[in-house]
């Protein structure tokens, strides 16, 4: 978990680069936005362009269908999700669902970055809407200004990274994460992670995740 920019797409697609064959990420975020492609008029779409948040239900039941698509329970692989539980129904919901299939979180981490990083951040965050590559003017340019490094196609913004939409966002993702971090400190799984950037905070989530794993994953 982390605030809405706080890097989590970022350092989870390091990740999952990283580690292709050990870990599958899920993103309830990545989920809804290929939803809203295909249907860009539903009530899911207006929802996130308003920055509130999809109905529980509809939500688990996209991760847990996502699931299957991946057949992941099966080979027994280890998953990350980003974004998902956003509040502690979806925890609760999310931990019977598991508990039915034999399967349990055993790792949760939040990210912590200062506001006035994301706040900035937002400002200077591009996306290629296509294939969901994300890009800051900051740290991780586009090599010609406003193209896509591999296609080269126009970059744009997330309709949801407006100013009044992302502090509407903001402000939800502060009053949800206080209980959901206590929900998770109370069984043990919690560790937050802080830093002002990805670079800091990518090597601190490798050596978590890695502990999980009792030895350093393949490369
Ligand atoms: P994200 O890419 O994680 O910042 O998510 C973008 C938007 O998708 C959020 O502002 C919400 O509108 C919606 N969303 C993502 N994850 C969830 C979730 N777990 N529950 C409800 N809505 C979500």
């Amino acid at each position: 978990m982390g605030a809405p920019g706080a890097g989590k797409g970022t350092v989870l697609s390091k990740l999952s680069k990283q580690y292709q064959n050990q870990l599958t990420t899920v993103s309830s975020g990545d989920l809804l936005r290929e939803q809203i492609k295909h249907n860009p008029s539903s009530e899911i779409a207006s929802v996130v362009a308003s920055g509130r948040l999809v109905p529980n239900n509809l939500m688990i039941d996209m991760i847990f269908n996502r699931f299957d698509q991946l057949d992941l329970f099966s080979q027994d692989k280890s998953w990350l999700l980003d974004g998902f539980p956003r509040n502690v129904n979806q925890a609760i919901d999310l931990d019977s669902r598991l508990l039915h299939m034999n399967n349990s979180l055993n790792l949760v981490i939040e990210l912590d970055v200062p506001y006035e990083v994301i706040l900035n951040r937002i400002k200077n965050r591009y996306i290629h809407q296509p294939s969901g590559r994300i890009y800051s003017l900051d740290y991780n340019p586009p090599k010609v200004p406003g193209k896509d490094d591999v296609t080269g196609e126009p970059l744009t913004k997330r309709p949801d990274d407006n100013v009044e939409v992302f502090a509407q966002r903001l402000e939800l993702y502060t009053e949800l994460v206080e209980p959901l971090k206590d929900y998770y400190a109370d069984r043990d799984l919690l560790h937050t992670i802080s830093g002002d950037s990805s670079d800091i905070i990518y090597p601190q989530l490798l050596k978590l995740v890695e502990k999980k794993f009792n030895t350093p994953l393949e490369q």
